[in-house]
């Protein structure tokens, strides 16, 4: 059973069939799913929804799949946990972080890989294939791993470790392309145009961009089925950020959700930050940028969701920063030693602007205030090693440990 009614033209409303298309013939405008919100509304409630097990096919009425035979590994339900600490270190009273990174393959990309894995098998699929900044890559070899799916990763050759082996132990075939994401990426375009293959974000984006409403549904059940007031989101290509409001809006319509104006505030890296770019000089045409910065994961400088971000942002009355290198690290620094979550630095990049937003009296630090942390630091170690302090190395007893000083009498 399913809820889907058709493949939509976010530009023109053009109708298709829910095949792997992805643009529209008339104006090449991109292709969402639209739903049947009436029989939704009748269908699904917070009780239904509680019986379910926790993970993102809880809210299977508003995926974009027709049968239950998901290609899962759990992902989602992940914790949402009061920050008091990290809040009171930036002045802000009711702070909460969303931890993706207890995904799978410890980033928020798990959500929208198991949608378009299910969705690929149902397309007749027998290989599974993206252009990936790093975590994308990671989901899709162990999804397409889970599936029994030949599986292609196309990923910038410069990555870091950490990303590289958390592809290759699933052993799909691992492609490194000399040049950014953005020229994997035009790459991908042309390899999904000629080989029968499902691009998870290409020619089946449609349905993987869905999995990112998950982040919204959970966060609003997690709340008690509250809308919180702000959210903070790193932005890559957009789809996140667009997605987690559509989701919002998606819950108010039916019904699992009462009507709450929430904010939603972009953070980029410094060296990669068009859509911030383009909202604090008030356009809405993009300068796609040569990235470079240490957050890779967000490295996209031509971002293919960046408008409809930006619209998503305006709309909402929510906001957009920047973050430089040296803030990033700072940010990561702060997270870990304050509420002991390791981020990777797409997080660094969130909590960095959360700080910087706050300064500037653009996030309320009254409010409800959720901070998405969408990958694990234990990928991106590299960026660390020159700013933490060097452990100390002592000999096996007491007298060497005490000639060192390391604790003080209070410590007796
Ligand atoms: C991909 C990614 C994002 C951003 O995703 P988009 O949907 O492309 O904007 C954020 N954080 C992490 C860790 C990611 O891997
Ligand atoms: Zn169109």
């Amino acid at each position: 059973m399913t809820f889907v009614k058709a493949l939509r033209c976010r530009e023109c409303g053009q109708e298709y069939e829910t095949t792997a298309k992805y643009v529209c013939e008339f104006c090449f405008g991109p292709l969402e799913i639209v739903y049947d919100y009436d029989r939704i509304k009748l269908n699904l409630t917070h009780e239904i929804i509680q019986k379910r097990s926790l993970d993102i096919w809880r809210y299977r009425e508003l995926l974009p799949v027709e049968g239950e035979e998901y290609i899962s590994l759990q992902e989602g339900f992940t914790s949402l946990i009061r920050a008091n600490r990290l809040g009171k270190a930036l002045g802000i009273k009711n702070l909460y972080l969303k931890n993706d990174c207890e995904n799978p393959t410890h980033s928020f990309k798990d959500r929208v890989v198991s949608v378009a894995a299910t969705k690929s098998k149902e397309l007749g699929f027998t290989t599974l294939a993206c252009a990936s900044t790093g975590n994308l890559g990671n989901a899709v070899s162990a999804y397409g791993a889970r599936a029994g799916m030949q599986v292609y990763v196309f990923i910038p050759s410069n990555l870091e470790k950490g990303k590289i082996v958390g592809s290759l132990v699933y052993d799909p075939h691992l492609i490194g392309v000399e040049g950014n994401y953005d020229e994997v990426n035009r790459l991908c375009s042309e390899i999904a145009g000629k080989y029968k293959w499902a691009f998870v974000n290409i020619n089946v984006r449609p349905y993987y961009a869905e999995g990112s409403k998950t982040l919204a549904f959970e966060i609003i059940e997690q709340l008690g089925w509250k809308i919180p007031d702000q959210v903070v989101i790193p932005v890559a290509s957009g789809s996140l950020l667009t997605k987690v409001w559509k989701g919002t809006k998606e819950f108010i319509k039916v019904n699992l959700a009462e009507n709450h104006p929430m904010k939603v505030f972009a953070a980029q890296a410094q060296g990669c930050s068009p859509v911030t770019t383009a909202f604090l000089s008030k356009t809405d045409t993009f300068r796609p940028v040569k990235p470079n910065t240490i957050a890779k994961s967000l490295a996209i400088g031509n971002p293919a969701d960046g408008y409809y971000a930006l619209k998503a942002i305006s709309e909402s009355g929510g906001g957009a920063e920047m973050a430089t290198d040296q803030e990033i690290i700072e940010g990561i620094k702060l997270l870990a030693k304050t509420e002991g979550v390791f981020t990777e630095t797409a997080g660094g990049v969130t909590i960095a602007c959360l700080q910087k937003l706050l300064k500037a009296g653009k996030l309320n630090p009254d409010l409800t205030t959720v901070a998405l942390i969408t990958g694990t630091g234990l990928k991106t170690q590299e960026v660390l090693f020159d700013s933490l302090k060097p452990i100390s190395i002592i000999q096996a007893n007491l007298e060497s440990f005490e000639s060192k000083k390391l604790a003080s009498i209070e410590n007796y």
